[in-house]
């Protein structure tokens, strides 16, 4: 079966096409400025890259385009559209509604508008992107999956706050947590690497990137998740504060005379590192001013270090242990100089880092000592063969 993956955000679109007899990739790609003016970028496995510019006025076009190139006699990988067996998209938010993937139908659709309230800004692209698709392949099975779905199984300990209890009741007011996708596929990923059943497993999970988050998945299931009602809650991340005295937010709002848009743009689009460094929101760039010399660019990579290093501390409290400790996404695959400085002490959780062996970019790899009681490891997410894998599972 042939698997077309979909992740639908408001101006962008990101696939993938799966033979899912070996999960090999066929082609992936890109379109961008859907509704400003467009640009699909298209790579064929094995073949050049293709850049078509075309005025991609909706999600509608954008999808057309994709299958267009998908059967193109020049840089197409497949004779015709009804080699598509089934299209399996991102969903970002499920709250309390989905706990799992789902074949998607019209009880399913009235579900995922409820949702929009959690997302707007996310859930609405979804639902073009499902619908695009229902429009242009009528009667392919589609599937949804939910970056919330794998934190459902938290126990409401972890995912209630201390607010008055109607907060949750009233407006579904709680921790649901996000990149369940790619801390699902790790955790499985790191089980599979140590020779051992998840189930027999504490693991903690560290999804490094420009959005960072960590979960404890304790003997299979999520425990708890550091974000929480919105992707804004937990470590510091690119451009967002992540944990923060809410009593700042009313004091600033007052002393900067801020709206509730202004406030809201202030601590998700100007605040994390790129607020303390001054320098970027990646971190590239801020090892680089860091590197030279720039002491506010070091002080935000030491605060976005201790963050994980307390978060872990926590986690491993809360499992009442810890076997395994993943990295994973951009930051987590890709920084040697992070990794080292977040593990720097774990001696005392039982947690030793091999700093040889840490000397690895965007690698499956151990990279703790031998005699290291709980093993660390990086491990490269890949969100799209989970949604590949879920599409197929429920399409059979
Ligand atoms: P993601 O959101 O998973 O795509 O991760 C993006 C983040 O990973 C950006 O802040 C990048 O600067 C960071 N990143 C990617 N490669 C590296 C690298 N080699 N060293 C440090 N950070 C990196």
């Amino acid at each position: 079966m042939k698997v077309l993956v979909i992740n639908c955000g408001s101006s962008s679109l990101k696939y993938q096409l799966f033979d899912m007899t070996d999960e090999s990739v066929l082609a992936k790609g890109l379109v961008e400025r859907i509704g400003i003016d467009g640009v699909l970028t298209h790579q064929p496995a094995g073949k050049d890259k293709v850049v078509i510019k075309n005025d991609i006025k909706n999600h509608s076009i954008a999808i057309k385009m994709v299958v267009d190139a998908l059967i193109s006699p020049e840089h197409g990988v497949i004779a015709s559209m009804t080699e598509i067996g089934a299209v399996g998209h991102r969903v970002v938010h499920g709250a309390e509604e989905f706990a799992s993937s789902v074949r998607i139908t019209p009880a399913v659709m009235d579900a995922l508008e409820r949702c929009i309230e959690m997302a707007p800004l996310h859930n609405p692209p979804n639902i073009l992107g499902i619908n695009a698709c229902a429009e242009l392949m009528p009667g392919v099975s589609q599937v949804g999956v939910f970056d919330t779905a794998f934190h459902q199984t938290m126990p409401k300990k972890a995912y209630i706050y201390g607010l008055p209890y109607e907060a949750y009741e009233k407006y579904g007011v709680r921790r649901y947590g996000f990149h369940g996708t790619s801390h699902r596929f790790v955790s499985e990923s790191v089980a599979e690497m140590m020779g051992k059943d998840l189930k027999d497993l504490k693991v903690i999970t560290c999804h490094l990137g420009n959005g960072s988050s960590l979960a404890a998945v304790d003997h299979g299931k999520c425990v708890d998740t550091s974000m929480g009602f919105t992707p804004l809650e937990g470590l510091v991340m690119g451009t967002r504060s992540g944990d923060i005295d809410p009593a700042i937010v009313t004091f600033l709002m007052k002393k900067k005379n801020m709206s509730v848009d202004e406030a809201d743009n202030y601590i998700n689009k100007q605040s994390g590192v790129l607020g303390i460094s001054g320098v970027s929101s990646d971190f590239r760039d801020i090892e680089n001013a860091a590197n030279e010399g720039n002491e506010h660019a070091q002080l935000a990579l030491d605060i976005f270090a201790y963050n994980v290093h307390k978060y872990i501390g926590s986690y491993a409290a809360a499992m009442n242990g810890v076997d395994a400790i993943v990295f994973t996404a951009g930051l987590g695959e890709n920084s040697i100089t992070m990794r080292e400085a977040i593990c720097d002490g774990f001696e005392f959780i039982g947690a030793k880092l091999d700093k040889e062996a840490n000397k690895v970019r965007g690698k499956a790899k151990e990279i703790s000592t031998a005699d290291s009681k709980v093993k660390i490891f990086v491990i490269p997410t890949n969100e799209e063969l989970v949604i590949a894998r879920d599409t197929k599972m429920l399409c059979k």
